[in-house]
């Protein structure tokens, strides 16, 4: 490899190893000393690169402002099961669908496009906060705005309430559909006063989140929801650079038998096209094709279109990013990279866990990240209230402590799969977590830390946050 890279031949390497009194066998690994030694012998100037450095400017390249534009929103539907969510992206689907030339055979590809008033909306296919958690826990971010269904005929139940902590640990602003209005024991006011209960303050109530009564199997209203999407849209005034190299998120993927790997992925800025070389997760590929939801072939994929991409070497994983790099070779390096990283991890999957305080504390420094994230149960909201002041306090122009979800209540699954996405420990004050949150926090290796006086958990966290942390107690 050594001689590849520095275009030399491999039988030259060989030998100057070999008057050096070093015989190589294939698969004889040597340090990185004696690479820059080699290297220099043979002429060529060594600049050492980190692994890290692999990867750099591959992602979050910067738009350039003076060729941005406007962007759909991307849209996902969550809330309780059985509340309508997948009624109801069917129903927008069936009555606002993209009209195209050819008929329009819709395709679901894990994403649609639908119009209204001249205007694009991207819904992504895969109800529920799942798929969002899923693709957060990657690292992605595709949504922009959450549609939180509520039905009228139940009230807010369990998955909504997760929901509700979902969009906001995201920062994704809430649209409430309320949906099943159809129905004659439907009582939309009692949603509105029990969402008052999780901090969603709907605009009839004085507050600021938009909220739309629905129904979605007798089509009623779906028209309005559109329009408070795009309101909400134009509020939060959503730009991407069509002109750039493409970024963007997986939604699903799939070996298919005739097309080979097949990838649905999210333009969220810049122009995919043919014949681009792309790089998503571990796999990377030159495009052949792209298909949008109608099964249509396109010329290009623009911010926020959902297409299927054909020509990868392989399937990524749903939530990887993917972005388009210059050329073959780089392509290759990173995937390498990255497939000798994953496994690596899995090997040292044992060794460590993530989200244990240390970890994510040696995590932050070497990232430079500055926040420290937290979910933290306690058993009355008035001690939740003095601990959130107390750790606010501690926070410092380098590092603070960001509390994802604060709530009364015992440990659940739903805290522990919050936590593992937004890579945060679990602090329980006067509670415990059940059966089920224990066994999930363990398969995710989230920690959970308990106690029942403020100060000694203040001071873990301060610890934590300079370094210090003494092993556990
Ligand atoms: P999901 O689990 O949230 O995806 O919910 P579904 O979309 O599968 O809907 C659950 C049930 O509620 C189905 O039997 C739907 O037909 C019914 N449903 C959904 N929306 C409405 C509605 O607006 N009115 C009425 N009457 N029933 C609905």
């Amino acid at each position: 490899e050594l001689a590849g890279r520095m275009a030399e031949r491999a039988v030259d390497v060989v030998k100057f190893f070999m008057k050096q009194g070093q015989i190589l066998k294939p698969g004889d690994v040597i340090d990185a000393d004696t690479a820059e030694l080699v290297a220099s012998e043979f002429g060529h100037t060594v600049k050492r690169v980190a692994e890290s450095d692999i990867e750099e400017g591959l992602f979050n390249i910067a738009d350039k402002p003076e060729n941005q534009s406007q962007r759909p929103p991307v849209v996902t539907i969550m809330g309780h099961v059985d509340h309508g969510k997948t009624s109801l992206l069917d129903a927008i689907r069936e009555t606002s669908v993209v009209s195209g030339e050819a008929g329009g055979i819709t395709q679901h590809i894990g994403a649609y496009q639908v119009e209204k008033n001249g205007q694009k909306i991207t819904f992504i296919d895969t109800p529920g906060h799942a798929a969002f958690t899923a693709m957060r826990a990657r690292g992605a971010q595709a949504t922009d705005i959450a549609v939180l269904v509520v039905a009228a005929d139940d009230s807010v139940m369990p998955q909504t309430i997760e929901s509700i902590s979902h969009a906001k640990a995201a920062g994704v602003p809430i649209i409430v559909a309320i949906n099943k209005i159809d129905k004659p024991d439907a009582d939309p006011q009692k949603v509105r006063t029990q969402l008052l209960q999780h901090e969603v303050f709907v605009e009839t109530m004085g507050g600021e989140v938009l909220d739309v009564e629905v129904s979605a199997t007798k089509k009623i209203n779906l028209d309005k929801l559109l329009e408070a999407i795009l309101l909400q849209a134009e509020l939060l005034d959503l730009r991407a650079d069509p002109e750039r190299t493409s970024e963007g998120v997986v939604i699903e993927a799939k070996l298919d038998k005739g097309r080979g790997p097949v990838a649905t992925v999210l333009v969220q800025t810049g122009m995919l096209l043919p014949g681009d070389i792309i790089v998503a997760g571990d796999q990377w590929g030159r495009v052949r094709a792209l298909i949008n939801d109608r099964g249509e072939q396109i010329k290009d994929a623009g911010p926020s279109t959902p297409v299927e991409v054909l020509g990868l070497q392989g399937t990524p994983k749903a939530g990887d990013r993917f972005a388009t790099v210059e050329n073959e070779a780089r392509a290759r390096e990173i995937t390498e990279y990255r497939q000798r990283l994953a496994r690596d991890k899995a090997v040292a999957k044992h060794a460590g866990q993530r989200g244990s305080l240390e970890q994510m504390m040696s995590q932050l420094q070497t990232s430079g990240l500055k926040e420290f994230p937290l979910v933290i149960k306690g058993d009355v909201q008035g001690s939740i209230e003095a601990i959130s002041v107390a750790l606010d306090k501690l926070g410092t122009d380098e590092v603070r402590a960001r509390i994802v979800h604060a709530g009364a209540g015992g440990i659940t699954e739903g805290d522990v799969s919050l936590a593992e996405t937004s890579s945060a420990a679990i602090i329980g004050f006067n509670v415990r977590a059940n059966k089920q949150a224990l066994l999930a926090a363990e398969k995710a290796g989230v920690e959970i830390r308990y106690y029942n006086i403020i100060y000694n958990l203040v001071d873990d966290v301060k610890q934590a946050m300079s370094g210090l942390l003494s092993p556990e107690r």
